[in-house]
């Protein structure tokens, strides 16, 4: 019985959760799962608010079951889904619970900011193979993800495009033979823009991104190269490689995703067009490959690939992403929860861009950096920095 079962599960194909999925990562997960269907299906699906989108795939892709976070919004989803018969669940608990159902094989994680992290503990824990998107988990709680699964024999792969591409380099060699990782950043809307010009940027030029189409959070984050400061703080973590063996390069066509220089003196890098469908295809069906729906790349009609050193005086967040590296510790958690409260009161409109590195700096430099913590110590401390960067706000308010 439990070999037929067992053949009849593989006939059925792989079953993936996306937490996340009417974000930009989870829409594009989902076009890449409808091209791979019947090899993979959907088992779960959540969002955080928008009830009607996600109402839409529900119907579109059949799980098991759906959440929505916002409790506020469960009405208006449930109505929305009359006749289905699926579970639907509501609340920021419903996220673990999706993260360790028994019929996922793949959990897909694609939740904007801290939120998705005990969900993505609960993968871990639960031994599945965590697709992670979002930098957060792994800047906020890396040791505790690697270790929960280290314990489990979870697989951890990376979705995020430059970690993606390290990962596919990597399979060229060893990870003892890795010398050097070279992450490349496009260096966002802000490349060529003055200091003073950048730091009177308005939401509507921040969110212009040359070659990315992405959500508004990390779009800004691209602008300040914060982005970038978290990519390296997630490399460290994911890869188990010092700070000091990684390496940012400046690369404006966003065609190569990242490099890795192993010991011999040799590069190898993955290259692609800039489509997030390319690194999430490649996390669903590691370590396979198959037929993807992300356009092949004709390198005769770009020409050209330019590459320059970043310019870590005009990006303090970046310069700073490397310090918190070392730094390690509760060090990140500051430095991400900071970022998220700073870049929402920009998206707000209540300060400019130049004051978000302004605030994250000063948070930084308000709190003594600790180690060996809970997942409740994390987040109390990423609490406490969003408390700091809200009251630095307060201040200024009153003040202005
Ligand atoms: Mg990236």
């Amino acid at each position: 019985m439990r070999v037929f079962s067992g053949i009849l599960y593989w006939f059925m194909g792989k079953k993936v959760a996306i937490l996340g999925s009417t974000g930009s990562i989870g829409r594009n997960a989902l076009q890449v799962i409808d091209a791979l269907r019947p090899d993979y299906e959907v088992v779960a699906l959540s969002a955080h608010n928008n009830a009607d989108l996600l109402a839409a795939q529900v119907r579109r892709f059949n799980p098991r079951y759906a959440a929505i976070t916002d409790d506020a919004k469960y009405a208006q989803f449930k109505d929305a889904l009359s006749g289905f018969d699926g579970q639907l669940l509501s609340g920021a608990e419903a996220l673990v619970e999706l993260a360790s159902l028994d019929e996922a094989d793949i959990v897909v994680c694609a939740v904007v900011g801290a939120a998705g992290l005990p969900a993505a503990l609960a993968a871990a824990q639960a031994g599945k193979t965590l697709a992670i998107a979002n930098k957060e988990p792994l800047v906020i709680a890396g040791e505790l993800l690697m270790e929960a699964a280290r314990q489990s024999g979870a697989v951890l792969l990376p979705i995020d495009s430059e970690h993606s591409a390290v990962f596919q380099a990597m399979q060229a060699g060893r990870p003892e033979e890795v010398a050097r990782i070279i992450l490349t950043a496009s260096g966002g809307p802000f490349r060529k823009t003055p200091t003073e010009q950048m730091n009177n940027a308005t939401i509507q030029q921040a969110l212009a991104h040359p070659t990315w189409t992405m959500g508004p959070k990390i779009t800004i984050d691209s602008g300040t190269m914060m982005n970038k400061a978290l990519e390296v703080i997630e490399a460290v973590r994911l890869f188990g490689m010092p700070a000091e063996k990684i390496d940012v390069l400046i690369h404006p066509e966003s065609v190569v995703h990242s490099m890795v220089e192993f010991i011999d003196g040799s590069v190898i890098a993955q290259l692609g067009t800039p489509d997030m469908k390319v690194p999430i295809q490649y996390a669903l069906t590691w370590p396979k490959r198959m037929k993807g729906i992300a356009k092949g790349l004709r390198l005769h009609q770009l020409g050209q690939l330019n590459f320059e050193p970043p310019d870590l005086e005009r990006f303090k967040a970046l310069a700073m992403g490397f310090e918190v590296a070392r730094m390690s510790g509760s060090a990140p958690v500051v430095f991400n929860a900071a970022n998220e409260a700073a870049v929402a009161a920009f998206l707000d409109g209540r300060i400019r861009f130049g004051q978000i590195i302004e605030l994250i700096d000063r948070c930084l430099q308000a709190h003594a950096v600790q180690a060996h913590l809970t997942l409740g110590e994390l987040l109390s401390i990423d609490a406490w920095a969003r408390r700091h960067v809200a009251d630095a706000l307060v201040r200024q308010t009153a003040a202005g």
